[in-house]
């Protein structure tokens, strides 16, 4: 063979034109790497799920009569380390070219670059095929603009991928039904269970336990339940449009005890490792929708349909056109540790005990646990940002940079100032307890705002506001908060009581 060709743990698109013609000079790497393990202490199932799917994939790849170099994470060959085995495969077998795809994390791109750089063989680069811009194009969009407006890019790439369209315009006349997406769920029967056939996943948890490999959450190696394949990544967009997407939209921002998927598609992971690409999801959605238009209404589709050509993409955009300064963004100059409890959800506050604690049991909450629960609260609390992209990077298992902290630091922190959202989500017991029945079973009194087992969001809101006035009175849509907050009557008891929480955030 005279090329090699380097495949990423995130990159297993097997549509991808390298694989459409099997090259007999082309030989294909992959390798299971502590490095990737361990630049954040990840979830058990995220570091399985991501082997599991390699391994899978490397598998399809042999099948289809490519050649395949594949180092397990156990293998003695294994240098752990892509500079080194590269030199070495070089030198023994020959390779006369170096070949990858663009990966989707600053630090990966650097570090291959600068590989490449000292190479003594030539090397290109290609792209992965997998998203619908380029790295570039936000950045070009939003030329000379101050703000990048997630609903203004939105409707260029409906128009652009004529999704949901009549002609030019949106189909029905509305763009947007987010309006429609808010509801608190109230009846349990509307639950799905039951997803993809459950795996055992032993082989793979025994070698990471033997390498050392530092891990958190929990973990049941006889039913793991991701899909690792493009054949069950499949199975579970059809099993969405089937079961789920009726329903999708209007309890999105649901919050309940009874479920934790709710009508959530679980297809980021399947996204984000390229096993299915974003515009299959969104056409196959849409074109299940005009099959079943009289049972599932078009805000469902929209709310769903938005997530993924909308803020999806728009967050790699701002990533590409952000990093590195992004990653030390600080608006608030927030300093306080992330409490223990996260890590362990430990915690009286129900709405965070039950966020967390199915965050570890599953690496997954749905979008208004992360935003509205674990990413409200660390924000009223001044948390430091570093401490709470850590978090949510090992947590996950659909946490990969690009995503991760375009989400964490910009949209649920607001430590960008106001790049990815036009103003911080914050909010009192109020909202949580209006989104679903978190607070009937907590032992803090939602509607205490002070005193003896006063709810913390409470006070802490008012805090938040309170010492960053400065920072945030001349945003148009907040003003309306302060001058709520100056006519209260009650400010230093309030006050007061966030101070004695701030202080104690161990034991809340
Ligand atoms: P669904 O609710 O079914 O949504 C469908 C798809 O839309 C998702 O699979 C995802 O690809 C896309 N999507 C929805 N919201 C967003 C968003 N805000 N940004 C980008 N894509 C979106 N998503 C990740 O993929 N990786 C992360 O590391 C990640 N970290 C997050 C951290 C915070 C603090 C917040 C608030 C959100 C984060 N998200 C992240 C976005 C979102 O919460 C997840 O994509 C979603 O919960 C995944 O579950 P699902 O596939 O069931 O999503
Ligand atoms: Fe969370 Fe406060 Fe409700 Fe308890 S009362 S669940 S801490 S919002």
């Amino acid at each position: 063979a005279k090329t090699l060709r380097l495949i990423l743990g995130d990159q297993l698109n097997i549509q991808h034109s390298w694989y459409q013609e099997v090259d007999d000079s082309v030989r294909y790497l992959m390798m299971e790497m502590r490095q990737e393990t361990d630049y954040v202490t990840h979830h058990i199932q995220k570091i399985v799920g991501f082997f599991l799917s390699m391994r899978t994939f490397a598998e399809a790849l042999k099948k289809a009569g490519h050649q395949m170099i594949y180092l397990n994470l156990d293998d003695p060959e294994n240098q752990q380390n892509l500079k080194e085995l590269l030199n070495i495969l070089i030198s023994k077998e020959g390779f006369e070219r170096f070949e990858y795809q663009l990966p989707d994390e600053y630090r990966l791109d650097k570090i291959l670059k600068d590989i490449c750089e000292k190479l003594p063989i030539p090397s290109a680069s290609f792209d992965t095929e997998h998203f619908l811009t380029t790295r570039d194009f936000l950045k070009d969009f939003f030329k000379g603009k101050k703000s990048y407006l997630m609903e203004t890019f939105y409707r260029e790439m409906r128009k652009k991928y004529n999704i949901l369209m009549d002609g030019k315009e949106p189909l029905t006349g509305q763009w947007n039904y987010d309006h429609d997406n808010r509801a608190s769920l109230k009846d349990k029967k509307l639950l799905q269970k039951a997803l993809i056939r459950p795996k055992k996943v032993s082989e793979i948890v025994e070698i990471l336990e033997k390498s050392g490999v530092k891990t958190i959450g929990k973990i049941d190696a006889e039913n793991y339940p991701w899909p690792v394949s493009r054949a069950e990544s499949l199975q579970i967009l059809e099993y969405f449009c089937e079961n789920l997407l009726m329903h999708f939209g209007a309890y999105q921002d649901a919050l309940t005890t009874w479920d934790p998927y709710l009508f959530h598609s679980r297809l980021s992971f399947s996204m984000n490792t390229k096993m299915i690409s974003p515009l299959e999801v969104v056409q196959t959605v849409e074109k299940y929708w005009y099959q079943h238009q009289n049972t599932i209404s078009i805000a469902q589709v929209e709310g769903f349909i938005r997530q993924i050509i909308g803020w999806r993409e728009y967050m790699r955009g701002i990533y590409w056109a952000k990093m590195p300064e992004f990653s030390g963004l600080n608006f608030f100059g927030h300093d306080n540790k992330l409490p223990d409890w996260f890590w362990t959800g430990n915690t009286k506050m129900n709405c965070l005990k039950q966020s967390i604690g199915q965050s570890l049991d599953l690496a997954y909450a749905h979008h208004i646990q992360r935003l509205m629960v674990t990413g409200n609260f660390a924000l009223l609390a001044g948390i430091h940002p570093d401490e709470v992209d850590q978090w949510y990077l090992g947590i996950y298992i659909d946490a990969i940079e690009w995503v991760e902290i375009t989400n964490t630091r910009g949209m649920s922190q607001f430590a960008d100032g106001g790049i990815v959202g036009t103003k911080p989500y914050v909010s009192s017991a109020n909202y949580i307890k209006k989104q679903g029945n978190y607070c009937s079973g907590c032992a803090y009194d939602s509607n205490k705002k002070a005193g003896q087992g006063a709810c913390p969001f409470n006070s802490l809101y008012w805090h938040f506001y309170d010492r960053n006035r400065d920072k945030l009175e001349k945003n148009p849509r907040i003003g309306m908060a302060y001058k709520t907050w100056d006519k209260m009557g009650n400010k230093q008891e309030l006050l007061d009581q966030a101070e004695l929480y701030l202080d104690n955030l161990e034991k809340l």
